[in-house]
């Protein structure tokens, strides 16, 4: 089967002047397949957000190739341009700061359906008032503006307008960051759910791993710019083995008090250096308690070590000349 979305060595540089160049995504590679969802997990900063943008074609790649069901996604043009961009939608983080606070619920959910001529004035609403059933909105909410709702409803929101024009794939750029615990879960089951109903292939962005188990089939985890983990979501969480996931993981609360006053926390040491002049050899060893000589002058290459898990370490990679 093709993948919906396959990426291969994707590399996205911003120049900062001064000969200075910020590689915020370097030589990243991944696949998701119609109606599955991979999880990007890294702490901010580390690319994940413009490795979504740069796949969505929002931003222009300096390096790689992002392709669609086998379309270039950066060489797309006219008509090609145009059904990509339908079939491929995003929701972000802050609905509030997305979604346009003058415009009623009715038009923002309705713009897409506008834009690509999709449905009569009489169809647009009954749609609209359908997606918002799906999404757990009443129709009444069609009236109100944006600033009327709660975080959840606003983000509810947001999945109704991406929604509209019938997509295949989506990115949720932190779709739940910004919400609390309990709404957290909310969001997560409905998208579990317009997945399961619409076949939807889903690329979904987070900053901490307690959540993406709940929706990821595969997970890669991201630091500074790179992939240093990839593998389904229940041997991420059984068999992690990067010292980055390994931290990531121990960070996550477990609802138990007797297993969470003896198990094991790990605390990165310092920052997460600078992606402008990131360390040489691996990326992690300033924080990596196993750190050797080898990982200062040679940089980890990603080997498989299982069925499909992959990790870019030199404890698991004897090879690395
Ligand atoms: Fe740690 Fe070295 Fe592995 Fe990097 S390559 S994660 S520094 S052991």
């Amino acid at each position: 089967m093709e993948p919906v979305l396959k990426v291969s060595h994707l590399k996205k540089y911003f120049p900062m002047g001064n000969n200075q160049i910020l590689k915020a995504v370097d030589d990243v590679s991944f696949e998701i397949y119609q109606g599955k969802t991979l999880g990007l997990v890294g702490e901010s900063g580390c690319g994940k957000t413009t490795c979504g943008r740069t796949c969505t074609g929002l931003y222009s790649r300096t390096g790689g190739q992002v392709l669609f069901k086998g379309q270039d996604v950066h060489e797309m043009r006219g008509k090609d341009r145009k059904d990509f961009t339908k079939k491929v939608q995003t929701i972000f983080q802050d609905p509030y700061a997305s979604l346009d606070p003058r415009m009623k619920v009715n038009d923002i959910i309705a713009e897409g359906i506008r834009i690509h001529h999709m449905a009569s004035k009489k169809e647009e609403r009954e749609i609209v008032q359908e997606l918002l059933r799906q999404v757990g909105l009443q129709s009444e909410h069609a009236n109100r503006y944006i600033h009327e709702f709660s975080g959840g409803q606003r983000q509810r929101i947001g999945i109704a307008r991406a929604l509209a024009i019938h997509p295949e794939f989506l990115v949720c750029d932190e779709p739940i960051s910004a919400l609390d615990v309990s709404i957290q879960a909310q969001i997560v089951n409905l998208l579990r759910e317009m997945q399961d109903k619409m076949g939807l292939t889903y690329l979904f962005v987070a900053h901490d791993l307690s959540m993406v188990r709940h929706i990821s089939d595969q997970v890669a985890v991201m630091y500074l710019g790179k992939i240093v983990e990839l593998t389904s979501s229940d041997e991420l969480y059984s068999h992690p083995v990067h010292p980055y996931t390994q931290a990531l993981l121990s960070a996550i609360p477990i609802p138990d008090p007797d297993v969470e006053a003896t198990r094991e926390r790990i605390v990165l040491k310092g920052d997460v250096p600078s992606p402008i002049s990131p360390p040489k050899g691996c990326r992690f060893r300033g924080r990596c308690k196993y750190a050797t000589a080898k990982c200062g002058g040679i940089e980890p290459k990603m080997k498989q070590i299982g069925t499909g898990h992959f990790v870019a370490c030199h404890l698991y990679n004897k090879e690395d000349a």
